[in-house]
């Protein structure tokens, strides 16, 4: 096992400290604690164990590589090792979360502690929730909203995974598109990443026709960059009020 882990060691360096940076004779021990714990039939299964497993143990640690070679592959050709590298790393994310259906504060609620719930998942900032008028032409009640700030291991596609077992697990049903709901969480930035995927597209194409979101995200990260304008939340949400 090759381990790479990625940490401000500043702090370190300054006050000569080892509790300001990461032993690594407890990394050794830790993995091979897990290594003798654990069983797998895959390098793979094993790699991503041990990557995420040392990443929320060591919490400086805010990226880790995590290389396991396998030696004598029982293939009868003379190759000396197989190997799997994987990578693990904490994301910034900010959410955008409505609801317009039933206790709508509870459903607010429960969303954000089910984020929380996951061991993959940090809640850093909740802005306050306000109420807001349905966008969209459906005839519908109004919505309340509210932006977050996550720190997670998940990659996009695992979020979005995660957030459709959220919004099923608060009985959303799936009707007209932009109609009322339970519970709807999209997700507004991830890290500074533009992506566009069958599934997904981020940073969200409407953040900057949307008030509710503009609004919260001036709460609560102002001077957040968005990728393609270039203008932080601040500065869109002042262009927006004089459109
Ligand atoms: P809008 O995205 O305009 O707010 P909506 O939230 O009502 O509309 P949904 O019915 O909740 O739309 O989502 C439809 C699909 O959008 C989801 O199944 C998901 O695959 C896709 N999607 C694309 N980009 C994102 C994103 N950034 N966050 C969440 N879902 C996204
Ligand atoms: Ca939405
Ligand atoms: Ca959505």
């Amino acid at each position: 096992v090759s381990v790479e882990l990625y940490a401000d060691l500043s702090a370190a360096a300054k006050k000569d400290d080892i509790s300001k940076s990461i032993n690594y004779g407890e990394v050794c021990h830790f993995i091979k604690l897990e290594m003798e714990n654990h069983t797998f039939k895959l390098i793979e299964a094993l790699t991503a164990h041990l990557a995420k497993k040392i990443i929320l143990h060591f919490q400086l640690v805010e990226k880790v590589k995590v290389q396991v070679k396998k030696p004598w592959a029982p293939i009868l050709l003379p190759i000396e090792t197989v190997s799997v590298e994987m990578e693990k790393q904490w994301h910034t994310v900010y959410l955008s979360l409505g609801s317009n259906m039933g206790e709508r504060e509870q459903n607010l609620n429960r969303a954000i502690a089910l984020l929380k719930e996951d061991e993959e998942c940090q809640v850093i900032k909740v802005s306050s929730y306000r109420n807001t008028k349905p966008v969209g032409g459906v005839e519908q009640e109004d919505f309340l909203n509210c932006a977050l700030e996550l720190r997670t291991l998940k990659t996009s596609e695992e979020l979005l995974d995660l957030i459709g077992v959220i919004e099923s697990k608060l009985e959303r049903v799936r009707t007209i598109h932009w109609g009322p709901r339970t519970i709807d969480l999209d997700i507004l930035f991830f890290d500074n990443d533009i992506i566009n995927t069958q599934r997904l597209t981020i940073p969200h194409p409407e953040i900057i026709n949307r008030e509710f979101v503009l609004e919260p995200m001036c709460e609560i990260a102002p001077y957040w960059m968005h990728p393609i304008y270039r203008q932080t939340m601040k500065q869109m949400y002042a262009a927006f009020k004089v459109k």
